[in-house]
């Protein structure tokens, strides 16, 4: 019955002159997203509208499901469209839209008309009056409730007829491109591509880096980091993954600093490494999973000692969540069952079996000196040797 549908979006509606610049995003995210998928489609905007018109045969499931990974969409209507040609035609497209979705149900109704075309000959009470009268009469198990009802029949009345009630949910948040770039650090966790996430749903494109230390992690290892950047690439669209070998630095560190502290220093380099990267390529921020508490290194003194090296503002969007929390989100992005594979973690190879959860940043400070220059030289490698890889992939 559905060729089309209603687009409904939230924040973006409230954006005053802006209000062009984010539609014009999330028509060309949808027009990303729908393109694998099968069927050709016609995106319009109209009158603060925005709708899908399929052109002959689609796959329904597929474009409802990649609708849903669109940020900035918050409802996806089904609708009936059909040419204004009086109102005995509507009651008629009306009725049949009405046993195709409610034969036989038992439910509460409504019908909310709104007529944005103002030459309608009916004004919207009246239509709203005369649908509900013919709909009780055709459909005994039907009634009506203006308050709490379970279905709303929408009619919009504009150059075209809309006609629908139901409101497959969205993902919310605001279109990509809105909010420039930043920069993901993103382990094999549960909770870096979870955080990647987050922060694209607030618009942001997403570029990642990982920091890999063979022979301590696998190739599969990566493997798994690259998985998890396709899984999050079907909401965040295209990332550019840099892999840094971070192994030489890891075991100079290893060699030179307090054991005690080798979590913190080497989390502040990757802070630094990721930054440097991050501000060669026009990304504004930084973005961890990290969660107050979490581990040793999460701590809220570690925290502000990882973050002593940071210039660029870093985005934690986990920071005050719970595990389980973070696992339900993991879960509905299809990310945890990959993050749960069991692949070695360039952080777990060097632990310390007594890491500080109280670092002063002075004492860190102070035993980054033992390093020297050599350390600037490693940085310099490990970036010039890095290995970047396109991720496009927004189709499983
Ligand atoms: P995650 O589940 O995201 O791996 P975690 O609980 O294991 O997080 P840590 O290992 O302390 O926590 O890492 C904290 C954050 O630092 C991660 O969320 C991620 O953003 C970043 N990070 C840690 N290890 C790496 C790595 N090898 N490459 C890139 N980023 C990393
Ligand atoms: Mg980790």
């Amino acid at each position: 019955m559905f060729q089309a549908f209603l687009i409904k979006y939230g924040e973006i509606g409230v954006k005053g002159k802006n209000r062009y610049v984010f539609e014009d995003a999330l028509v060309a995210r949808m027009k990303q997203v729908l393109y694998p998928v099968d069927g050709t489609f016609k995106i319009t905007k109209e009158q603060g509208r925005i709708y899908v018109e399929a052109e002959g045969a689609f796959d329904y499931e597929e474009t409802v499901a990649a609708l849903q990974r669109v940020f900035g969409i918050v409802g996806i209507c089904p609708v009936v469209l059909r040419e204004d040609q009086g109102f005995e035609t509507l009651s008629q497209d009306v009725m049949e839209y009405m046993h195709q979705m409610y034969e036989g149900a038992t439910k509460t109704f409504k019908v909310h008309t709104r007529r944005a075309n103002k030459r309608y000959p009916m004004d919207s009470m009246e239509v709203n009056a005369e649908l509900g009268g013919r709909i009780l009469q055709e459909f005994p198990g039907l009634k009506v409730d203006v308050h709490k009802p379970e279905i709303v029949l929408h009619i919009e009345l504009r150059n075209h007829i809309c006609i629908y009630s139901e409101v497959i949910p969205g993902p919310g948040g605001m279109p990509l491109g809105t909010n420039g770039r930043s920069m993901l650090l993103l382990s094999g966790g549960i909770d870096s591509p979870v955080a990647g996430y987050m922060v694209a749903k607030r618009g942001v494109y997403i570029d990642a880096t990982y920091f890999h230390a063979p022979p301590y992690t696998s190739e599969r290892a990566k493997e798994k980091v690259v998985d998890l950047a396709k899984k999050i690439a079907r909401y965040t669209g295209p990332i550019r993954l840099h892999v840094i070998n971070f192994t030489d630095i890891q075991m100079y560190i290893y060699d030179q600093c307090p054991h005690d502290e080798l979590t913190i220093i080497m989390r502040r380099y990757m802070m630094r490494i990721a930054q440097q990267i991050a501000e060669e390529t026009g990304c504004l921020a930084l973005i961890t999973g990290e969660s107050i508490g979490q581990v040793a290194s999460q701590t809220v003194p570690s925290l502000a000692a990882t973050n002593d090296v940071c210039t660029l503002p870093v985005f934690r969007p986990l920071i005050a969540f719970d595990k389980e929390d973070i696992v339900a989100i993991a879960k509905k992005i299809d990310t945890y069952e990959t993050s749960i594979l069991p692949y070695e973690d360039c952080c777990t190879t060097f632990v310390a079996k007594h890491p500080v959860t109280k670092p002063q940043v002075e004492r860190i400070r102070r035993s980054e000196k033992l390093l020297s220059e050599k350390i600037e030289e490693m940085v310099k490698e490990a970036l010039d040797t890095r290995e970047v890889i396109e991720i496009r992939k927004n189709r499983q």
